[in-house]
């Protein structure tokens, strides 16, 4: 009788997590039943043999399927929607969190976080097939994967793509209005989807954690409003505002042009988590005074990227100073390196990608610099992986990489089995963009099967670190610093 045991242990679970009501128990018996696809019952313990929910999802599923209930493709929805069962209502989720709250911040993040991941909402299992290495450099050690949890897409479903009416409902994946919805072959699955409500600053935000997380308790805060993402004032004030309510947490936003920016630029969102990025340990360079702001300690980050880090406890000060060094970033150019804040005809090409964090009880906000022009030499972007780097990474360099965590594609995984290969001499399949590169490594290295796997990841890591020097607008050499202080300069004018 496992079967109808199964159904019993997962009816458990929504009772203990105050999904349903005892009284309910029956009722959504057979809702379950008749969602797997059966229509008897038999007596089963009342004590639960399982309690893992993914375990109890897995057993559900091959039910379901067996009965004929899951339309091919559709996979991804049914298990939302099953998962669903069990996941509490957003008003009752949205209760408990702020209830929590009144105990501590972290105890409210810890228990919505645990809730995410039984409900499968994050997706922890894709996340652990990740590939994830580290990397030491002169800036600390880089953090490196190839991101392999985001499943490909079932060819059904591609071709159903095309068949689906388009639809402005939602208007995009980060809209609040997700929260719920059963998607289609152009939407994902969100029928488990919860949201907490958040005011920032007087602003109407949601909070949730984002499915394929690239670090610990990644989350998103998204705009209750479908508005395009704006760094300015606001944004800064935004980012502060939510330090005072999740102190625990690292907070930043992708920058708002193309090139520079991340994959969605058309929703107002954030991203935050409980992770110490590589960037955050890194150290100060050099110290800045910043003349006009006596309260604030700044100083150039040892980092390949062009960082300013502001710190004071004084987050009026902060929010002041960020505010002035990206109006005047907007204004600057420098000739000599190819650094031009607009073009001739108008077109803003400088930004910021903002993060910020509490640090030994005072604000820490690093501001790096961001400028998007393209060049005949360089037409993905000046300040971009070069092309020499792309058969490894071409995608923009977002926030999460700015912060020295690379998120490499899913071929690498494929890819560097074939230059491992080739790198032994063995008989390989290697694509031939990457055979500049192997050949450099083999005229420099010594390869065993022992140790090629490991050279190769370090070998990969360097490349990322020259994705990031390609990313810098103030290169790390002499004439770049220089260049930095020339606008730590323009700052105190
Ligand atoms: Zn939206």
């Amino acid at each position: 009788m496992m079967t109808y045991q199964t159904i019993q242990d997962f009816i458990n679970l929504a009772i203990e997590n105050g999904t349903i009501d005892a009284l309910d128990e029956i009722y959504w018996r057979n809702q379950l039943l008749q969602c797997v696809g059966l229509s008897d019952w038999a007596e089963v313990d009342t004590q639960s043999h399982e309690k893992d929910s993914l375990v109890l999802m897995d057993e559900l599923m091959a039910l379901a399927a067996k009965n004929g209930k899951i339309e091919a493709g559709n996979e991804e929805f049914f298990e939302s929607a099953l998962m669903d069962f069990i996941t509490p209502k957003p008003s009752q989720i949205n209760k408990t969190f702020w209830t929590n709250y009144e105990q501590s911040p972290e105890l409210a993040t810890a228990s919505f976080y645990k809730l995410a991941k039984q409900i499968n909402q994050v997706k922890t299992r894709d996340i652990a097939k990740n590939i994830a290495f580290e990397h030491e450099t002169n800036y600390g050690n880089l953090e490196i994967t190839i991101n392999l949890s985001k499943p490909e897409k079932d060819p059904k479903l591609i071709a159903a793509a095309k068949l689906v009416k388009a639809t402005n409902y939602p208007a995009c994946q980060l809209c609040i209005e997700n929260e719920g919805y059963y998607g289609h072959a152009n939407h994902p699955a969100r029928s488990n989807h919860r949201i907490i409500k958040c005011e920032l600053n007087g602003e109407k935000w949601g909070f949730q954690y984002s499915p394929y997380a690239y670090f610990n308790e990644h989350s998103i805060l998204l705009n209750e409003v479908h508005q395009p993402m704006e760094i300015n004032g606001r944004a800064f004030a935004n980012l502060l505002a939510f330090l005072d309510k999740f102190p625990h947490y690292m907070i930043g936003s992708n920058a708002d042009l193309p090139i520079v920016g991340g994959s969605i630029l058309t929703h107002d969102h954030y991203q935050a988590g409980n992770h110490a990025f590589p960037m955050a340990k890194a150290g100060l360079k050099k110290e800045v005074t910043l003349a006009h702001y006596p309260k604030i300690k700044a100083g150039i980050v040892n980092w390949p990227m062009s960082v300013l880090r502001l710190q004071s406890t004084d987050k009026a000060s902060i929010l002041e100073a960020a505010t002035d060094i990206l109006a005047k970033w907007k204004l600057y150019s420098d000739k000599s390196l190819d650094i031009k804040a607009v073009s001739a005809d108008g077109t803003p090409h400088h930004t910021i990608t903002p993060i910020a964090r509490m640090h030994d009880g005072q604000y820490e906000m690093d501001l790096v610099l961001r400028d998007n022009n393209v060049s005949s030499e360089f037409p993905d972007g000046i300040f971009h992986p070069h092309q020499k780097l792309h058969h490894i990474k071409k995608e923009n360099i977002g926030l999460i990489e700015v912060m020295g965590l690379a998120i490499l594609p899913p071929r690498l995984k494929t890819e560097l089995r074939e230059v491992e290969k080739y790198l032994l001499d063995e008989q390989n399949q290697m694509a031939e963009m990457h055979k500049p590169w192997a050949d450099q490594l083999k005229s420099t290295g010594h390869f065993t099967s022992e140790n090629v796997e490991e050279q190769v990841r370090q070998a990969v890591g360097n490349v990322f670190k020259e994705v990031l020097e390609d990313a810098g607008v103030f290169k790390t050499d002499a004439t770049g610093q220089a260049g930095f202080d020339r606008f730590v300069a323009f700052l105190n004018e």
